[in-house]
């Protein structure tokens, strides 16, 4: 690696950062950063893979410790992060940029099913005993399949499982959180935290450039793009996307309803797509509440969310049903366009893909992060394996392991999310009296139905898992 001239990693308290829009969530973080501007649209940047700046200009540590950049502080950027500085402490620099660091999380109304080995996984980096308090437990699931006016819904899989005695398949976690909590165990543990994206990087053969869009530069052994489905760095590294519309987007809410869900999460499948009731931790003003992923027709949702809301509450009212008595909106609906799509190359020339960047997935199945959680905790034991032979983490062998673990495993889950999407999202007699016959027998044998709870719970590969899903530090 070159070595620089001058030290310019500013590490500031976030009072003088931001200044006058500091947010008390981040109160105690050390922030680098932009000087107070607000970076609310990270995706109207330039990234060019392609320039090049004289050495001269170049931010450098004068550290022995290899040093990663992570562009994209969400859930799998923050868990890469934490894991690594976990692991191995001052024997690593870790840098996460993202301008959404000067966002209150609390923002963030979404809440994810976090599967048996995401728990795993946050038990490992100290983070479940700060969100289990919130975290609603999934006791019990069903599936129906029905047209929107059939009079009843037959249930037609039920499942009541533990992957263990005492550890439920899956709890649901609010996304606000989770980022509050990962976002402060980050900082604890001496992630340099920036609120700036990631601009353009060049890759060398002993280091990567990298250029923030807060005129920072700084060399790294290795850059991870964990910046969303819509990634320029994957573009900018020339790695290829093999993607299509679904036609269908999500529309996401939490719902007030009067009676205790009892932990049972609900998917009805209906023509439209699947609408899934989801248990939360009780609370809101009815006393209980649910989370709803509602996939529906594109064409149909401009005309849904433009109805005001007691009759868009009708429509809620038809899918969700009344057995949890009266229902009101906790939050505002928001939809959220589908698609699939996956990286032709988990890895380029010292980048690596984490998470969305990577792959994304129907959330039929509630299964992205979880496979983001998958991929932090891979390229966790690859880079601190790396890093503890003393070999250089960026490189293609310490990198090769990442891609080979992780393709398999997120193309066989793209495909199932793909399929089962496909088999229920109609309303054509005998697709669903086939599908109907298929949920009635896996009903009726209970080694099936484990074998898929433990398949969804991501505990199905036993010691092949990387540590942090066996709740381990790598
Ligand atoms: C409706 C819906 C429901 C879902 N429900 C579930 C569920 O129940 N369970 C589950 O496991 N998964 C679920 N998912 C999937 C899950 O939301 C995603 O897989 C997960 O949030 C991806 O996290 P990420 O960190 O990879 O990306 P993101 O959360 O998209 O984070 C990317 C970050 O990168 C930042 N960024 C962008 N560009 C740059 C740049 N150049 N430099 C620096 N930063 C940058 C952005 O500001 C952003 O903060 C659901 C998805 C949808 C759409």
């Amino acid at each position: 690696m070159r070595v620089g001239r001058s030290i310019r990693h500013a590490r500031v308290s976030v009072k003088a950062q931001v200044g006058h829009t500091m947010q008390p969530w981040l109160d105690g973080a050390r922030l680098t950063g932009d000087h107070g501007e607000l970076f609310e649209d990270s995706t109207d940047m330039m990234i060019d893979q392609r320039d090049r700046r004289s050495d001269e200009d170049t931010d450098m540590q004068p550290s022995s410790s290899p040093r990663v950049v992570i562009a994209g502080g969400g859930l799998a950027g923050l868990s890469l992060a934490l894991a690594l500085k976990r692991s191995l402490g001052a024997g690593i620099e870790v840098t996460m940029a993202d301008p959404a660091l000067r966002r209150d999380p609390s923002a963030d109304k979404r809440a994810y099913a976090i599967a048996a080995a995401g728990r795993r996984l946050l038990e490992a980096l100290g983070i479940w005993p700060l969100v289990a308090g919130e975290a609603q437990p999934i006791l019990e699931m069903t599936l129906t399949d029905s047209s929107l006016a059939d009079p009843v819904r037959p249930v037609f899989l039920n499942f009541v499982e533990e992957i263990a005695p005492g550890e439920p398949f899956a709890h649901m976690v609010e996304g606000g959180d989770l980022t509050r909590a990962l976002v402060a165990a980050c900082t604890e543990n001496g992630v340099v935290l920036k609120a700036a994206a990631v601009e353009r990087f060049t890759a060398g053969s002993a280091a990567v450039t990298v250029q923030f869009s807060d005129g920072e530069r700084s060399d790294a052994a290795l850059l991870i793009a964990a910046d969303g489905g819509r990634s320029r760095l994957r573009d900018a590294a020339g790695i290829g996307w093999i993607s299509f519309p679904y036609g269908q987007s999500a529309i996401v809410a939490t719902i007030a309803h009067e009676r205790d869900h009892e932990g049972r999460a609900v998917q009805h499948f209906l023509p439209g797509g699947p609408f899934a009731i989801l248990p939360l931790k009780p609370g809101g003003p009815l006393g209980f509440r649910s989370s709803i992923v509602w996939s529906e027709r594109s064409s149909e949702v401009p005309t849904l969310l433009s109805l005001d809301t007691q009759d868009l509450l009708a429509e809620v009212e038809r899918r969700f049903g009344l057995q949890l008595g009266q229902l009101a909106f906790e939050t505002k609906p928001q939809a959220f366009p589908l698609s699939f799509g996956v990286a032709r190359r988990f890895v380029g020339d010292r980048i690596a893909l984490l998470g969305d960047a990577a792959h994304v997935i129907h959330p039929i199945a509630g299964q992205g992060l979880n496979l983001a959680f998958h991929d932090a905790a891979a390229l966790a034991d690859a880079i601190v394996e790396a890093v503890r032979l003393g070999l250089d983490p960026g490189s293609e062998a310490a990198l090769q392991g990442y891609e080979r673990a992780r393709r398999l495993d997120v193309t066989a889950m793209g495909a199932t999310t793909d399929l089962l999407n496909r088999l229920f999202s109609n309303d054509v007699l005998p697709v669903r009296l086939i599908r109907d016959l298929g949920l009635g027998l896996v009903d009726r044998m209970p080694t099936m139905k484990r074998f898929f709870i433990r398949q969804a719970a991501g505990v199905a590969s036993g010691n092949a898992a990387p540590r942090l899903l066996r709740g381990e530090l790598p």
